[in-house]
């Protein structure tokens, strides 16, 4: 392998030294804090850059925040909760969950909070990772990323936007002290967040205007509260629970045909959802302007039973004119039109295209991990990046779900990640995958892409990378065969080197807390 330079770091007696720095403590960061101290390893930390856990779920605490995948299976299954308190959990209930994570797992002492990773360098000499922090520097021999791509929130620049004189937020930095009663109230985006938060501001507001630049897909969302004999029940029949999350996950693998554009599949769903807005909407007018041009499947399928009616309501309007520009009291549409707004909710989803992490990584030859993805992002197994030794990249490329849980994505590259982390730490080596397996895995990926409605059913969507046009969010392919492929570590398809240096006792403080 061609080993080449990077500039020494300088060892300080300060500096911490660990087998693995995990960055995030969102599902997938608790995952790996969770199976590294199951695995009963000490010398591992978790980078937070915020004040407490649980990631996308922490951010977003707009109203109406849910979950639209049934918790029973959007939940670890090494760590199943009877008590859900319905099939759907809201925000506040997953983040409990996530909190007890921490704290029932002994991750919390492991944990630096309010610690943002401004730069991440592999030191090839040492066959360390070099992590720079707001609270100081770390080092490391494997790198995990579990830092999301639902975590940065993503603003458009709307021409204007400083002279508007009223408040503007975006829904995953929701701003609680701003009351929306009696007020007029703009939000931007019909995704699945706008969703949820329109019926809930209706209910008070004077006025909200929906700016729709695409028509969502809904169906409806078959929700039911667990009674107390439930939560019992599964609770001491634990057989009980895991029945029901084994038939929730097949009745969502069962969908993936649909995103196969499969005509009998896709049909059968468009069906319901189309009949779903003719059911709740009567007014001709506004079904027309609800009504999506592109074949289902392509973006998010939502699910919702009130956002049709809320916005059926007299002082609930969806706009589809785009935004041309904001002044001092509202917006200004394309076709010049003024509306006025006492408050602007921005719902137009996150930085999921271009992983804001990926700027701050450095690999072999100080390449930037954002460069080598400038061009379309991959990788292998959709865990591991050649030139990037010994990095794992939690819910990296190709991992997000159009139907499925995503923590069964979560906990598949866990058990990958724990295997390859044994084989680097027992062997002190340093690991990347053999460049030409990448490029046929992602070549693989890529071929089974084209047949999905992600590609193919006539939409834009953030699944797909802004330059390459291919699809770099999701995997083009049902749940089960992710864990089948890329759940088992094998080290036969590494380049493997070994770690010249072991750090100095006197330099690097080997912390176990
Ligand atoms: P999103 O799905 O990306 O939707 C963003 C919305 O904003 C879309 O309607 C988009 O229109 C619109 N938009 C974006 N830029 C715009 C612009 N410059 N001008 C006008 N409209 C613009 O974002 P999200 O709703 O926050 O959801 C993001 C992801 O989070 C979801 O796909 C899902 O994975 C996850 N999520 C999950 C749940 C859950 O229940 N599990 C809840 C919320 C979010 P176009 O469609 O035309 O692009």
């Amino acid at each position: 392998m061609n080993h080449s330079t990077n500039t020494p770091i300088a060892a300080t007696a300060e500096m911490e030294h660990f087998d693995v720095i995990v960055i995030g403590t969102g599902f997938s960061g608790l995952a790996v804090g969770t199976a590294l101290a199951r695995q009963g390893r000490h010398s591992f930390v978790l980078l937070e850059r915020a004040s407490s856990v649980g990631g996308t779920w922490r951010e977003n605490t707009y109203p109406g925040a849910a979950c639209d995948i049934q918790s029973h299976l959007y939940s670890y299954s090494f760590r199943q909760n009877p008590s859900w308190s319905r099939v759907y959990a809201t925000q506040p209930e997953i983040l409990e969950y996530l909190e007890s994570t921490a704290s029932d797992e002994g991750l919390l002492a492991r944990i630096r909070f309010n610690t943002d990773v401004t730069a991440a360098r592999w030191y090839e000499e040492k066959g360390r990772w070099e992590v720079d922090s707001t609270t100081g520097t770390r080092t490391a021999n494997v790198l995990v990323t579990a830092s999301g791509h639902l975590s940065d929130p993503k603003m458009p620049s709307i021409e204007g936007a400083e002279s508007f004189k009223g408040e503007i937020f975006h829904s995953a930095r929701w701003d609680h002290a701003v009351e929306l009663t009696g007020k007029r109230v703009g939000v931007i985006g019909t995704g699945a967040s706008a969703i949820q938060i329109v019926p809930e501001i209706a209910k008070t507001a004077a006025q909200v205007t929906v700016f729709q630049r695409s028509a969502p897909y809904i169906v409806p969302r078959e929700d039911h509260v667990y009674d107390v004999a439930e939560k019992r029940m599964f609770a001491r029949i634990p057989e009980v629970a895991q029945e029901l999350r084994d038939d929730l996950f097949w009745g969502n693998e069962s969908r993936f045909p649909q995103r196969l554009g499969i005509p009998d599949f896709i049909d059968t769903v468009a069906r319901k959802a189309l009949s779903h807005l003719r059911n709740q909407v009567s007014d001709e007018r506004l079904r027309a302007k609800l009504t999506p041009d592109y074949q289902i499947g392509c973006k998010r399928i939502l699910i919702s039973n009130d956002y049709y009616p809320a916005v059926s309501q007299e002082h609930v309007n969806v706009e589809t004119a785009a935004i041309g520009s904001l002044h001092s009291s509202g917006v200004e549409l394309v076709n010049s039109e003024s509306i006025d707004l006492d408050v602007i909710v921005v719902a137009t989803g996150f930085e999921a295209t271009d992983l804001p992490i990926s700027h701050r990584i450095y690999g072999r030859s100080s390449q930037l991990l954002a460069d080598h993805w400038a061009e379309g992002r991959g990788a292998f197994d959709c865990s591991t990046v050649n030139g990037f030794p010994n990095l794992f990249v939690m819910l990296g490329p190709n991992t997000g779900l159009g139907a499925g849980s995503i923590i069964h994505m979560v906990e598949s590259q866990m058990q990958y990640i724990s295997s390859g982390i044994d084989y680097i730490l027992d062997n002190d080596v340093a690991i990347e995958p053999e460049p030409e397996r990448e490029e046929r895995f992602l070549e693989d990926l890529e071929k089974r892409a084209l047949k999905t409605v992600w590609v193919n059913g006539g939409c834009q969507s953030w699944y797909l990378h802004p330059i390459s046009g291919k699809l770099s969010a999701l995997w083009p392919d049902f749940m089960h065969r992710f864990r089948r492929e890329n759940g088992v570590f094998n080290q036969s398809n590494y380049v493997t080197s070994d770690v010249f240096e072991q750090p100095h006792p006197d330099a690097f403080a080997a912390v176990s807390s």
